[in-house]
């Protein structure tokens, strides 16, 4: 039989707040632990809970980027359970009014395939602290240094069919709320933590399956195979007669397996009621219309102006404009030396290749497109060969503020070589060396040609221009 998977996504994002949800604490991650708290985020008794306005503010430009519904009229509830991390036994969160409802994104798959997935809901909520398990021995510590920082959970319909549209939805959801600025939605540090529901079911079935819940995998990646390994296990447990439970799987990334937490609880577990320490909250259409105006271009429109106003290809103008800090290095770099041909491909190959090498945020990278304007002009001008040129462009990356780019060339010798006799000698010198290359030239073998070329690039360390080059070698074989 023939299984198709269903999943919906519960995604947890942290807001960028300098404060807390509910106090005035830090929001900055990591730090001492127990040292970004107090009597209201530690849930002492008797303190009250006073919700930071900025929190709705983030949450609104959120909920209508995802093209929601925004709910004028906005109330907290408790969710009552009690578990360590949770020094009140309650979290404030959002039950019955939600502040944002029926949105979607749309997504771009790599076959070219579009989808469209819809969002059920985002609610409002404050973050748990963390256990940390000891290394050494059977301790557990606790560090409420987290607890209190606004998060809002979007849950998704379960309208995820395959796991590219999950790391797709992810992916969007990052660049998403990066251009607007309210979350830097880093999947190691916790800041963005996606839960996957997972059903199967028999293809061309209407009805959904039983489904299972994995909780806070952290990076796509895991994501990815996770979603394989529970598809796969569903399937084989049913096939063999047996039914899927409805519980919550912890995955275990290092062992590439996933197993049984819990089983599922439901809303009513919880005990919800409306927070008595918290006055509703109305927001006008004036705030609202006013967060319309300031929206930023995102990911999809950028790709759209980078392919028309400079030719990148659509692969390319998505990958730049999937990322804010990206965006921004190219559009400025190429308002300063007009080649958006030659800052792209610096781009796609050594800032891309360094970024995975070296697995760097990309938001966190920092550029100045002034001095990476001015490397570009030496490239265009013929004045350094794209060869010596990555040497330089190294350093642009990683040489810090006060890096030289001209400083540089100059004293690691690295212009190109315009001496045309140093190049025709050098060729020489190369050809006089390789006898039996050149009787292979002489028998028709074309293709030792690049021998030649790459010998003299070698010893002239790639500082002469390729083109250059490989008209001498011509020119020499064929006077022999
Ligand atoms: P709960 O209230 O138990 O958390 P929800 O109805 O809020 O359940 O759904 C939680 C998430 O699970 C949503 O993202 C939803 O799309 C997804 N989901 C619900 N049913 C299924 C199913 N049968 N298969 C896969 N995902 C599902
Ligand atoms: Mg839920
Ligand atoms: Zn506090």
């Amino acid at each position: 039989m023939k299984w198709e998977v269903v999943m919906g996504l519960e995604v947890h994002v942290e807001l960028a707040t300098k404060t807390k949800i509910f106090c005035s604490c830090t929001t900055e991650f990591g730090g001492e632990p127990n040292t970004h708290c107090c009597p209201v985020c530690t849930g002492m008794p008797g303190t009250l809970p006073v919700f930071n306005r900025q929190v709705l503010e983030y949450a609104v430009r959120a909920g209508l980027a995802l093209n929601c519904d925004i709910t004028r009229y906005n109330k907290f509830d408790r969710k009552n359970y009690f578990y360590p991390d949770l020094p009140k036994a309650y979290q404030i969160s959002q039950l019955y009014l939600p502040f944002a409802q029926n949105g979607h994104v749309d997504l771009k798959l790599k076959s070219g395939k579009t989808s469209q997935i819809r969002i059920h809901e985002i609610h409002m909520e404050e973050d748990a602290g963390k256990l940390v398990h000891s290394a050494y021995d059977d301790s557990t510590y606790l560090d409420y240094n987290r607890c209190g920082i606004p998060l809002i959970e979007i849950v998704s319909e379960p309208d995820f069919r395959e796991a590219e549209e999950v790391t797709a939805y992810l992916s969007k959801l990052k660049s998403v709320f990066e251009y607007l600025g309210i979350s830097d939605c880093r999947m190691e540090e916790g800041s963005m933590r996606a839960d996957v529901n997972l059903s199967v079911r028999p293809e061309g079935s209407t009805e959904f399956g039983t489904r299972t819940e994995m909780k806070n995998i952290n990076s796509l990646r895991a994501i990815e195979r996770a979603i394989a390994y529970e598809s796969k296990r569903q399937i084989e447990l049913i096939e063999d007669g047996g039914k899927v439970v409805q519980e919550t799987r912890r995955w275990d990334d290092a062992k590439g397996e996933s197993y049984a937490m819990r089983s599922k609880e439901n809303a009513q577990d919880y005990r919800y009621f409306p927070e008595p320490d918290i006055p509703p909250l109305s927001i006008s259409e004036e705030e609202i219309q006013h967060y319309i105006d300031i929206t930023p271009e995102f990911a999809d429109a950028k790709a759209e102006r980078f392919m028309k106003d400079f030719g990148l290809s659509e692969e390319d103008a998505d990958i730049i404009a999937a990322s804010k800090n990206l965006a921004y290095i190219f559009e400025e770099t190429v308002k300063l030396c007009d080649s958006p041909s030659e800052v792209r491909f610096w781009i796609m190959s050594q800032v891309l290749y360094y970024a995975n090498e070296k697995n760097l945020d990309l938001e966190k990278l920092s550029i100045s497109p002034e001095k990476f304007a001015e490397f570009v002009k030496f490239i265009t001008g013929g004045k350094v060969t794209r060869q010596a040129g990555k040497q330089v462009f190294e350093q642009l990356m990683f040489g810090g503020t006060d890096f030289d780019v001209a400083a540089y060339i100059k004293e690691n010798e690295l212009e190109a070589v315009e001496d045309t006799g140093l190049i025709d000698s050098t060729v020489k010198a190369v050809i006089d060396a390789n006898p039996k290359a050149v009787e292979q030239y002489k028998g028709g073998g074309t293709k030792i040609m690049g021998f030649f070329v790459g010998q003299v690039m070698k010893q002239l360390k790639g500082k002469a221009d390729p083109a250059a080059v490989n008209k001498a070698v011509l020119d020499a074989l064929e006077k022999l």
